[in-house]
């Protein structure tokens, strides 16, 4: 039986960031609407599922999910199972033929018609709400957030660029941001809760545009750092060509902005650039490193990578490997290449490089990059960082997790520490990904 009633939802979020803070919208609008959070799945009579179309696994994860709820629904009879974000949005009417657990679709630009689609629902249809809407920011509505630590704030939806392997110009649509007033009162509300870590959210966020007076990312930043000067301020995700040398300054000048770019690059190769129509050469990439690099000093650099893109030869990802020893990345989100339908690349470019070869020189890229990581964070050893503690660690109760403003993730014994807290912790032994460390004093206490 479902102990929490007819209208309770619960959301399972698959994907980034962005994703999941388009779920705290989603609560918030089906709150406004008289619906309740449920504790979990098993006590929901709405099931949503929030899904991301940007990885094969993610899709095949969110096919077998479904696979249990059409199990789940034979045994509990009036729960509605929804799917949201971007598959539906890529799939349309054919999401249905996935799972006939699906009652009913909603892209990411129509979440303001729930309720409505749930009335459908509940009169017998199979609604699917997948149309875009170029204006829609979800401007005045409040997300409901998890934690009261780190909050993130969308400032601009979609993108207008048309990377080959990518499928979010397809499910997000066309870039628009948020106004700028409306980031600030956002931040301004956050600060008043007692958020410690505001991180600014787009899926090309440094291309912000305020559609009021025109004002850029930089601003932006500029502006939310000075609202919150004792939060922590991060962004994500940046896009190369859009690093300027202002957005750069503003980094390096505000002592809050954490000196943490996650800059994407994708292949060190200028040639696979092009195919991927990324928009720039290796050798601009590189000098946008090297501009960051020069301004703000300790900066920590962290980028996204694809091995076995469309007509990726040996040299080419010789390329890539020559590009992560000469930059040293922090950390790489690295993944090889797999077609997406509707991509540019699905459409233009043949997936000509063989599955051993693409896991090959993913496996060699990764090696690479774990021994430089791990190089990395072995040189912290012996170093002091400030930590802002997140929350327990997933090993014991006797220990927190936390961040450095580089966006290094920290174990440390918790003694009396509380998640929230900033303190000071000496690094005393480091993985690959992970830095371990011993609390130096007490918590730096923000006011
Ligand atoms: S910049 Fe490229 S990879 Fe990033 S969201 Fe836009 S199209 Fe996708």
């Amino acid at each position: 039986m479902r102990t929490g009633g007819n209208n309770t939802f619960y959301i399972h979020t698959f994907g980034c960031q962005m994703n999941h803070a388009d779920s705290g919208i989603i609560t918030a609008l089906l709150q406004q609407e008289g619906y309740s959070p449920a504790e979990s799945e098993d006590d929901a009579g709405i099931i949503l599922l929030n899904t991301c179309a940007v990885r094969e696994h993610a899709v095949d994860r969110i096919e077998n999910y479904l696979q249990h709820l059409h199990g789940l629904k034979k045994r509990h009879k009036g729960l509605i199972v929804g799917v949201a974000g971007c598959v539906p949005q890529f799939q349309r009417q054919d999401m249905f033929s996935i799972s006939p657990a699906i009652d009913f679709l909603a892209g990411p630009d129509t979440y303001r018609s729930l309720p409505l689609l749930i009335e459908q629902v509940r009169a017998g249809l199979k609604p699917a709400a997948v149309e875009f809407d170029s204006a829609e920011t979800y401007e005045g509505i409040d997300p409901v957030r998890q934690g009261s630590i780190s909050a993130f704030v969308p400032v601009m939806r979609g993108c207008n660029n048309m990377c080959a392997f990518c499928v979010v110009p397809f499910t997000r649509g066309r870039e628009r941001s948020h106004p700028f007033s409306s980031v600030i009162g956002e931040v301004r509300q956050l600060v008043a809760s007692g958020y410690r870590e505001i991180t600014l959210l787009g899926q090309n966020v440094n291309s912000y545009c305020d559609p009021e007076e025109g004002r850029n990312f930089a601003a932006l930043l500029d502006a939310v750092s000075c609202e919150a000067p004792k939060q922590r301020i991060r962004f994500s995700t940046s896009h190369p060509k859009d690093i300027s040398e202002a957005l750069v300054r503003t980094i390096a000048d505000r002592q809050n902005i954490c000196n943490h770019v996650h800059l994407p690059v994708q292949s060190g190769s200028s040639r696979m650039l092009g195919l991927m129509n990324r928009g720039h050469s290796i050798e601009e990439y590189r000098e946008k490193i090297a501009l960051i690099r020069e301004v703000i000093p300790g900066v920590v650099l962290t980028t996204d990578l694809i091995a076995g893109f469309c007509g990726e030869e040996e040299e080419d990802h010789q390329a890539t490997l020559e590009l992560l020893s000469d930059v040293r990345f922090d950390l790489a989100y690295m993944f090889f290449y797999s077609e997406r339908p509707g991509t540019l690349a699905a459409r233009t470019l043949e997936d000509d490089v063989p599955e051993a070869v693409k896991k090959r020189r993913l496996q060699e890229i990764i090696d690479l990059q774990n021994t430089i990581s791990e190089e990395l964070y072995q040189g912290t050893i012996g170093t002091v960082v400030e930590v802002l503690a997140e929350s327990e660690s997933k090993r014991s109760s006797q220990q927190l997790m936390g961040r450095t403003d580089t966006n290094r993730v920290v174990v440390f014994d918790r003694e009396h520490f509380q998640a929230g807290e900033r303190l000071h912790v000496l690094i005393t032994s480091a993985t690959s990904a992970t830095l371990i460390g011993k609390p130096l004093h007490s918590g730096i206490h923000l006011s």
